[in-house]
């Protein structure tokens, strides 16, 4: 059956945020991101693009590219609150929705009206939405979701575009490869030394040459650019909180072991944070004696998901804790109080170096495992980690001889 995807993006979210709660930042250059020394931009407005800048570049060469510009250092609980009432109206307005970052949402409107009915729908949920927030949003609207964000891209800023059924190819044909949803710098320089600069010349291109060049990714590339993608839309649900915890088969004294299972379970769920793009700011230890008497202990923190937080933190309510000479028969972390929020808003006073460390290490996990990249210290606690990501609405796996 035909499908009507829509995609729905807010505009530079941040600055417009703050230009929301600051109007004479109206119209101006302005950057959000770290203000020290070694920061990095976050969101950047439309004013300063035409001087180079761009997001994820470092802060101090962006102040040199648009010296004129405006620089604040970002509020990341004042953006997850604007995310959640822009999430609520669509709630309202949309039965299937997912929300795939602080400030983008696709719809499956598939069978919710016919193809005019959708466009006019999706018209009216966006005036909705900017009434309601002051927020500048745009949408795409295709049979495809690839085919949507590309179109919400072209129709920035604070506008919309529909890609008529039977026309994604020439939709995309005359736009540079770069558009593509997943070419990014790297990808783009490789498809540039072949040559492959226009959306149009991949298209023509046969998918196996593709393939030989960039490998699974050249497949998915010409597919994309032929307009051709399936995959679905992945139900929104909020989840509050993320935990992990270990019964010992053996009761256990040895404290170097359960610092090391500590460090390893708080690693892992970090990570589950960042892919979910969520941010915690409340964790709980927990550990129980062989006795059966289980205690609990949380504390409060700013919102962040940086391992190199976290695990002190825990270690440190792990200290408090553990004040009974007796054996351990379980112990467990918990974040809690989650909010949506990609981890570099939280790092606005960390430099690129940390940035960069965290992106390469989840690299890593994403293409091989969880547990292809570990601390040291958390080594030997070889069966901590999850295969499934919890935040995409998926029911957990179930892991079948899983060792306790
Ligand atoms: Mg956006």
């Amino acid at each position: 059956m035909q499908k009507t995807i829509l995609h729905i993006d807010l505009d530079t979210f941040y600055v417009s945020v703050e230009r929301l709660n600051n109007r004479y930042l109206q119209n101006k250059p302005l950057l959000v991101g770290g203000t020290g020394d070694r920061g990095v931009v976050a969101a950047c407005s439309y004013e300063t693009r035409g001087f180079g800048v761009h997001s994820g570049m470092p802060m101090k060469m962006a102040k040199e590219l648009c010296p004129e510009a405006f620089v604040i250092r970002g509020n990341s609980g004042e953006y997850s609150k604007h995310s959640d009432i822009v999430t609520e109206i669509i709630k309202e307005e949309v039965p299937l929705f997912e929300k795939s970052s602080i400030d983008e949402f696709y719809a499956d409107l598939t069978g919710m009206d016919r193809f005019f009915g959708s466009y006019k729908f999706s018209g009216e949920l966006r005036k909705r939405i900017i009434k309601e927030t002051g927020l500048p949003i745009s949408f795409g609207l295709s049979a495809n979701k690839v085919v949507s964000k590309v179109a919400t891209n072209e129709a920035k800023p604070n506008n919309h575009l529909k890609v008529d059924e039977g026309f994604e190819k020439s939709f995309l044909a005359p736009l540079s490869v770069k558009k593509i949803p997943m070419v990014g710098d790297k990808t783009y320089q490789i498809l540039r030394n072949l040559g492959l600069r226009q959306v149009r010349t991949v298209q023509e291109m046969p998918i196996h040459v593709m393939q030989r060049v960039l490998g699974k990714n050249g497949g998915i590339i010409w597919k994309r650019s032929n307009g051709i993608d399936n995959t679905p839309v992945i139900p929104f649900c909020e989840r509050k909180s993320i935990s992990t915890e270990r019964t010992f088969t053996r009761d256990t004294i040895d404290v170097v072991k359960l610092k090391g299972i500590l460090i390893a379970m708080t690693e892992n769920l970090a990570y589950q944070l960042r892919r979910g793009e969520k941010l915690t700011a409340c964790i709980n230890v927990k550990i129980r004696y062989s006795d059966f008497n289980t205690y609990s202990k949380q504390l409060r923190i700013p919102y962040t998901s940086a391992d190199h937080i976290l695990i002190p933190k825990v270690l440190e309510l792990f200290r408090t804790l553990y004040n009974r000479r007796l054996l351990v028969r379980l112990i467990g972390v918990r974040f809690s109080h989650l909010v949506t929020g990609n981890y570099q808003i939280d790092l606005f006073e960390d430099t690129e170096e940390t940035l960069n460390l965290y992106n390469a290490m989840d690299t890593i996990r994403k293409r091989y495992g969880d547990k292809s990249v570990l601390r040291a210290a958390g080594m030997d606690a070889k069966t901590i980690g999850r295969m499934n990501n919890p935040f995409d609405g998926r029911p957990p796996v179930v892991l079948a001889h899983r060792k306790q």
